[in-house]
């Protein structure tokens, strides 16, 4: 088995000598507790998952690859694990605002972290990648009830995320989708349809995975024009906070020529419940695989 040894030198070289980061992490508002003693512990705690949880299941987990038995998704052996021991350590919530459970650090401290995970385990590190996309979305387009509900969780790591764009007709040119999305009386949405090549689509890391969808609303002007974006859950959250079935479910997973460690699903919205982010969004959107 290859050894992986985080490249922490050479990330403190370019960090402090190229691009003085620590001076502006200081500078910015909020971050003022972004000490270099804080900056360091956080560097070196992460070069240390990354090399003793992540990197040893790198080889393993390929070999192995994710299983797909009558719509349950399982990751290879180890993986879960390691997501508890990530997600206990806070890192999910390292960038989100503090009122949400996050530490509000800069971003740029986080893609360092991210490259050392990447590196270590791509295919393992895809679950925690999308999941913050899914953040970011929900965080620049859900109402403050939505960001309320979701936000808390995935910032805990509880649930992951994804982005569901891609359908079987329809990979670049997304003005092609089908999936619609039929308004319900309450304000929300029923979306019916079905996307592929969906990256952490469905696992067993959490008990919930949120998913940020593409769909027509009927009477949609055609092509790019007419695509609007949903939050849709796997499973939605009652007012007590128990989790109910949503018509979210995992068809199959792909059959790759790498990264069998990460779960590419076909994903099928049965009339699932769907909360509008963002209506009639007007995108071009070339989404090369992750
Ligand atoms: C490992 C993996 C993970 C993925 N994860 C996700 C995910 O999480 N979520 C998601 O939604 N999708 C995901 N995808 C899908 C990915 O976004 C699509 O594969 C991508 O959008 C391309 O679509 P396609 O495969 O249908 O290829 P096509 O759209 O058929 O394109 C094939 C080729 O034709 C070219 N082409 C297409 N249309 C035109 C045109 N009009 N003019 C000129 N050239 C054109 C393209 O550039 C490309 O070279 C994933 C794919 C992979 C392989």
């Amino acid at each position: 088995m290859t050894d992986y040894k985080a490249p922490v030198r050479d990330i403190k070289f370019v960090r402090d000598e190229v691009f003085d980061f620590p001076t502006l992490w200081q500078s910015l508002p909020g971050c003022e507790e972004a000490s270099p003693d804080l900056v360091e512990a956080i560097l070196e705690a992460m070069a240390t998952l990354c090399e003793e949880e992540l990197a040893p299941l790198n080889q393993s987990g390929d070999a192995e690859g994710c299983t797909w038995t009558d719509g349950v998704v399982t990751t290879p052996a180890g993986f879960k694990e390691a997501y508890k021991k990530y997600a206990e350590s806070g890192w999910p919530g390292l960038t989100s605002p503090e009122q949400y459970g996050g530490q509000a650090l800069p971003p740029s401290m986080e893609s360092i972290l991210n490259e050392f995970a990447g590196s270590a385990n791509w295919a393992w590190s895809m679950y925690p990648f999308l999941a913050k996309g899914a953040r970011a979305t929900i965080l620049a387009h859900g109402t403050q009830e939505l960001i309320d509900a979701y936000i808390p969780k995935m910032v805990a790591g509880d649930w992951t995320g994804t982005m569901c764009l891609t359908e079987a007709h329809c990979g670049t040119d997304l003005g092609m989708l089908r999936t619609k999305a039929e308004p319900n009386a309450e304000g929300s949405y029923a979306l019916t349809g079905s996307k592929i090549f969906i990256s952490a689509g469905d696992h067993d890391l959490v008990e919930n995975v949120i998913h940020i969808v593409i769909a027509r609303i009927p009477d949609s002007p055609p092509g790019t024009k007419g695509i609007s974006l949903f939050l849709v859950p796997k499973y939605l959250p009652d007012a007590d906070g128990n989790l109910q079935p949503n018509g979210v479910s995992c068809g199959s997973i792909e059959h790759k020529m790498g990264i069998h460690g990460n779960a590419t699903c076909v994903i099928n919205f049965d009339g699932a419940k769907g909360l509008l982010l963002v209506k009639l969004i007007v995108v071009l959107i070339a989404c090369s695989p992750l």
